[in-house]
């Protein structure tokens, strides 16, 4: 029964990242899944989300500092803030002519491309902008 017992771990990993918007890390995740199950390792989690970002289940989000959780599917960008290290989603469309031009261009099967713009978030910018007042 050591398969089912993984399985049930692995959706309720899978329910945490599901409950978050704000694009989890792995720590995150595994604050969320050990205050319900204090049994279940860090390594679990860690290994559980790689296998749910490869089966497509959730997306992994690279940036700058620590990994992120996605559970969103779609082909979306990313905004990072280079300060507080939140994560967005970019509000602009994933544009698959580049992956096509991109084929064209080299002889590449593309199978996606990412796009992370960085900076500093609204609450950042604005504390900043505080800070130089001062
Ligand atoms: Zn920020
Ligand atoms: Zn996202």
């Amino acid at each position: 029964m050591k398969r089912q017992r993984n399985s049930r771990q692995r959706q309720m990993i899978l329910d945490a990242v599901m409950s978050r918007s704000d694009h989890p890390t792995a720590d995150q995740i595994y604050m969320d899944v050990r205050a319900r199950d204090e049994k279940v390792s860090r390594g679990t989690v860690y290994r559980n989300l790689g296998i749910l970002s490869e089966d497509g289940e959730i997306t992994e989000v690279k940036v700058p500092a620590a990994n992120r959780y996605d559970f969103r599917q779609s082909l979306h960008y990313h905004l990072f803030c280079t300060s507080c290290e939140k994560v967005f989603d970019a509000p602009l469309d994933y544009e698959s002519k580049y992956d096509a031009e991109m084929e064209q261009k080299t002889g590449f099967k593309i199978s996606r491309h990412r796009m992370i713009f960085e900076g500093l978030c609204p609450e950042c910018g604005s504390k900043d902008k505080n800070e130089k007042k001062v």
